[in-house]
């Protein structure tokens, strides 16, 4: 008998978004959600790809690709970070707009969640150059975003100026001024206080009270720190400065060791001067990969997706992980780590520091009223703690792994909410 054929894969298939679609999978047993609600909710609901024609410098025009992934809209509008990277993909964006669902809904937010990018090599790419990209980007996505609507971010090699542009770009088409449209931005533009800190300064507030709850002291834990942009090197700080000693933190071009702890404001400075730890000889070197094999108490994985995989699991010698990065660690790598008894912090409870304070921005914007510091600070202690709660203890009831605790109470709050509205028409 000939074999069935096999059903087309849809265009966002990816490896990524079959991890995504993997950990829902995994999740939906201990949520006890209708299955029709399950089906809705494994399909991104747009998904939008562009071409963002550019002139360069030389006078040359590339074409870039572009994408923007709005996977749920069931809480509110869609919210999520725009990366410019190599990588960028359709499949990348719609693992990743999935993610941004489950964290908004967990943390209690009311959005669900897009991502979005360019594929290119920022790095190669003159500030001018940048600029053109983000407008055009900005432009051709016009009719898919909007502060009811999807609101973007800062993501990988995307930063303050990038949402300047990008509310710049809106606001002239819109013709007045829409803060709204995006968070991140710089203060003088409505931005937020803390919002440049929260992922990172979120992460360890996440890793404190896992260490509550575990009965260690912060302050005795060798911590190593894996990315040294907006996420790692926030949190590396914070670290350093709640007395942890960080012993080894890396970027792009490599990784710094000092059993000793290393010295944090020393290596940001270099970083300001230098753009990267390259060169940095003030310690020892080490590759990514013997970074993420030290022995230490606590490894932060805020680089980027897919970093603790089979291939190295068994080769980690932490006894936590905190994901600061999207999915930084792989369903089988999950698997290893969790036989080896090593707790991992999940992405979606872990890094939602920065969506909090995004909220926070969109919510100010808003309301034209702007918060202070302290009591940004206070209510992001607040959500997270009461996220961490709700996980820990549905881990403990139902005794599942914390990212599987942390799916169940996400999907669950959309699922919710799905089944409140029903499914049009
Ligand atoms: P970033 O561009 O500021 O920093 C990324 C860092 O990782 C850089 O130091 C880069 O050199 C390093 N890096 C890249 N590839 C690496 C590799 N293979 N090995 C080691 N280091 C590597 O980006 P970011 O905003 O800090 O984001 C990092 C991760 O955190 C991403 O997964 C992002 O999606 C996630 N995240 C960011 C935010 C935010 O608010 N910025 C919020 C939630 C999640």
């Amino acid at each position: 008998m000939e074999e069935p054929a096999l059903e087309q894969p849809l265009e966002w298939d990816s490896p990524l978004f079959r991890q995504a679609l993997t950990q829902l999978e995994q999740a939906l047993p201990a949520a006890e959600i209708e299955e029709s609600v399950a089906e809705r909710l494994r399909f991104p609901e747009r998904a939008l790809m562009v071409s963002v024609p550019i002139r360069l410098d030389d006078d040359s025009v590339r074409v870039f690709a572009g994408y923007r992934v709005q996977h749920s809209t069931v809480l509110g509008p869609t919210k999520g970070g725009v990366r410019y990277d190599s990588e960028v993909s359709l499949g990348e964006c719609a693992a990743l707009a999935m993610w941004m669902t489950w964290k908004c809904a967990l943390l209690r937010l009311p959005y669900g969640g897009a991502k979005g990018g360019v594929r290119c090599n920022a790095r190669e790419l003159s500030k001018a150059e940048l600029q053109r990209l983000t407008r055009r980007y900005t432009t051709e996505l016009i009719g898919a975003i909007g502060p009811d609507r999807d609101i973007p971010a800062p993501d990988m090699a995307t930063n303050e100026q990038t949402m300047a542009w990008m509310m710049d770009t809106y606001s002239m088409q819109t013709g007045y001024v829409v803060p709204e449209i995006v968070t991140g931005k710089p203060v003088a533009l409505g931005g937020s206080l803390f919002r440049h800190e929260a992922t990172g300064a979120g992460v360890v507030m996440v890793i404190e009270r896992a260490c509550e709850r575990l009965g260690w002291k912060l302050a005795e834990q060798r911590c190593v720190v894996q990315g040294f942009g907006n996420v790692g090197g926030i949190a590396a700080s914070e670290l350093h400065q709640k007395g942890a000693k960080v012993i080894a933190v890396s970027d792009i071009s490599g990784g710094v060791h000092d059993a000793a702890g290393l010295d944090i404001p020393a290596l940001h400075a270099y970083v300001e001067e230098n753009g990267s730890l390259e060169g940095y000889d003030r310690c020892e070197r080490i590759t990514n990969e013997e970074l993420l094999e030290l022995p230490c108490d606590i490894l932060v994985l805020a680089a980027r997706e897919d970093q603790v995989t089979a291939r190295n699991a068994h080769k980690v010698r932490a006894k936590l992980i905190a994901e600061g990065a999207n999915g930084p660690t792989s369903n089988e790598a999950d698997a290893i780590l969790g036989e080896g008894g090593i707790l991992v912090l999940p992405d979606i409870l872990t890094n939602a520091g920065g969506v909090t304070v995004s909220y926070f921005e969109w919510v100010q914007d808003l309301g034209r009223l702007f918060w202070t510091r302290d009591e940004i600070r206070a209510r992001l202690a607040e959500k997270l703690n009461d996220a961490f709660d709700r996980v820990w203890e549905l881990a403990a009831e139902k005794e599942i792994p914390l990212r599987n605790a942390a799916l169940v109470a996400a999907v669950r709050e959309v699922a919710g909410a799905l089944v409140a509205r029903g499914i049009f028409p």
